[in-house]
């Protein structure tokens, strides 16, 4: 029989299925899976091809899309309709980019400027959601032509620094692409995932993850502990990559044969033919010394053609070449560690991830500026993929020693007096876990208890997400503050929250499964943790008013019983010091002044201290005899 379980997470049912991992890259993008039977991650590509999918989107005249190395060829020649970094528009306004706009060499629309941009093809509009959906599309086909089965759900790697709209965008393309995103991962998780980092439950671990592709680049600082990653920085430069490396290289060719740059800007074909030479030359500069090559030039003259362009670079010259860029990339390395308030001893490891990180010199500086050598041995181009596929396989519930490194995304707690959130279990705790409180009854006599289970991060449970709701009944008549109620939340290794109340002296007990209707979006968990930070301010004001009211309230409440109780055990005097003190609490409770009701609460405190011992007292007997009963 299949396993379902329910993710509290996402809320979604899983089956133990094929979920596969994709890495939806800037200049390439790929799908991996974990073998079922070597159980190892592998990137998937058919027999002698690439795993790599360039993606780059092209339309033909009549709109008719095709993705990858076909759509790569009309690069330079179609520029128009060749729709390549489709990721760098993803959840963009034209604002956004538009310090940038040279960059795209198709039409990015900036008619109304604060609206998700769109790029135009001949008379259509495509959005960069429409666009990656084309490319996830595709790699989608491809893993069902070599699976041999249908594939509907997917892990997507997004950039650590990716915001909510553009990981939103990036769940909305999978959706489009028909496939179910039932995560989003960071790429500098994944990467480490795939070192095989994070995995041991007692493993606490700094990572910098230093990714260079073809057109970004980022590092980012994480902190490892207990299986929970924490990105705690990230920096870099999305204009910055190994295509620059390959700008300076035609650079210094055109250079050494006297070319002007127009010679390129007037010709795409020649343009494309150096640009492709030039990605040879680097390629081959990372295990050899010396690149000789030739161009036959395009010119003639009327007696003769033109001799070919010579291409002649060594590594030591490349490295010159790129020197700058690099010490780019070393100070956003500086910077990041910075940010993260940590400082370069304390990197335990460095992963290196994208194509060019395969060039020894930005190896070497990477390892120098650490102080350690660089983890380089799996495929730098398939390390994110190979990770997401690890993180999907974990999802599927398949490999069982993995599962603890789910975590709750949102504190889970209960309503307690005056609509607060008391946080049982934290955000970012990892499952299985089991937590338990006591809590007590606020009125005499009470004989049930509401338990109220809410999910989110502010101080109100209003403002969080209600989960479930029962009643403890049954609590034997004790006087306030008596019953020790304990309420455990257990959410189990499928992700099931059980919650339980048992009151102790009694042994009453009730429980809750709670199952999620629905799951809340990798966006809406943002947009929670989003709104707690924006309101962490008022919340805590909040929450302190909140709090002075509750506890005022309990003292006018037992102040009051006691009166009517044992008004005979007091003086007139003390009578009327008492009743004016109260009315001046009552006064303060109508008002949203915490300092007031604090000062306030205390002055009846001051005044009726002496009777309040006397409650107590009486208290504590009625609770003895009450005990006494019970057994
Ligand atoms: P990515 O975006 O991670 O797919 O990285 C692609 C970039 O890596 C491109 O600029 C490639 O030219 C570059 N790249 C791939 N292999 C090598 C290599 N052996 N040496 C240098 N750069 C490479």
């Amino acid at each position: 029989m299949a396993k379902i379980s329910i993710n509290i997470a996402t809320g979604s049912l899983q089956q133990a299925e094929m979920i596969v991992g994709i890495d939806l890259g800037t200049t390439n993008s790929l799908v991996a899976i974990i073998h079922p039977e070597t159980k190892k991650p592998v990137a998937l590509k058919e027999h002698g091809t690439s795993s790599l999918v360039p993606s780059i989107v092209h339309f033909d005249q009549y709109g008719n899309a095709t993705v990858g190395e076909e759509a790569k060829q009309y690069l330079e020649t179609e520029p128009q309709n060749t729709i390549f970094s489709a990721k760098r528009l993803m959840g963009k306004s034209f604002n956004d980019v538009k310090n940038n706009a040279g960059f795209f060499t198709y039409k990015v629309i900036d008619d109304n400027t604060d609206s998700l941009v769109k790029v135009q093809v001949g008379d259509t509009f495509y959005s960069p959601i429409e666009l990656s959906s084309f490319i996830l599309k595709e790699l989608k086909q491809r893993a069902e032509h070599i699976l041999k089965t249908p594939v509907t759900k997917a892990v997507i790697t997004v950039p650590a620094y990716f915001n909510d709209a553009q990981r939103q965008a990036t769940r909305d393309a999978g959706k489009l692409a028909g496939l179910d995103v039932l995560r989003i991962v960071n790429e500098p998780t994944a990467a480490s995932l795939a070192y095989g980092l994070g995995l041991q439950m007692d493993e606490e671990k700094t990572i910098a993850v230093y990714d260079l592709g073809g057109g970004t680049f980022d590092v980012s600082i994480l902190r490892i502990t207990g299986g929970i990653f924490e990105v705690l920085s990230t920096n870099g430069d999305t204009y910055l990559g190994g295509d620059d490396f390959d700008r300076l290289i035609i650079q210094h060719w055109l250079q050494q044969n006297n070319l002007s740059e127009d010679l390129l800007h007037n010709n795409k074909q020649l343009s494309q033919t150096f640009r492709l030479k030039a990605e040879e030359a680097k390629k081959y500069l990372s295990s050899n010394d010396e690149f000789n090559s030739s161009i036959t030039s395009p010119l003639t003259t009327h007696h003769s053609p033109i001799a070919p362009y010579a291409l002649r670079l060594t590594t030591k010259d490349f490295n010159a070449l790129i020197q700058p860029l690099i010490d780019k990339t070393i100070a956003s390395c500086s910077n990041a560690l910075k940010d993260a308030g940590v400082n370069k001893a304390e990197i335990d490891t460095i992963v290196m991830v994208g194509g060019s990180t395969r060039v020894p010199a930005v190896k070497n500086a990477v390892s120098a500026f650490f102080g350690k050598p660089v983890n380089d041995m799996v495929n730098p181009d398939e390390v994110v993929a190979l990770g997401a596929a690890i993180q999907a396989d974990i999802l599927a519930g398949n490999n069982k020693d993995f599962l603890l490194l789910d975590i709750t995304p949102l504190s889970l707690g209960i309503e307690t007096m005056g609509g607060l959130m008391d946080v049982l279990i934290p955000r970012n705790s990892k499952i299985p876990t089991k937590v338990g409180r006591q809590y007590t009854t606020h009125k005499d006599g009470q004989g049930s208890m509401r338990i109220s289970v809410f999910q989110g991060e502010r101080d109100l449970v209003k403002d969080n997400r209600r989960l479930a709701e029962f009643n403890l009944t049954g609590i034997p008549g004790m006087p306030a503050g008596m019953p020790k109620v304990e309420v455990s939340f257990l959410i189990n290794a499928d992700g099931i929250l059980v919650v339980t109340a048992k009151e102790l002296r009694s042994g009453v007990q009730q429980s809750i499964e709670v199952k999620p209707q629905y799951g809340l979006t990798d966006g809406q968990v943002e947009q929670m943790l989003m709104d707690s930070i924006t309101h962490a301010k008022d919340d805590i004001k909040t929450r302190a008013l909140v709090e002075a009211r509750t506890e005022g309230e309990q003292i006018l409440g037992v102040t009051e019983k006691f009166l009517t109780k044992n008004s005979s055990l007091i003086t007139h005097e003390e009578m009327l010091n008492t009743a004016a003190a109260m009315q001046a609490l009552q006064l303060a409770l109508t008002m949203e002044d915490k300092n007031l009701i604090q000062a306030k609460t205390e002055e009846l405190n001051e005044i009726t201290r002496p009777f309040a011992e006397r409650v107590m007292d009486a208290a504590i007997s009625t609770a003895m005899k009450g005990q006494k009963i019970l057994e």
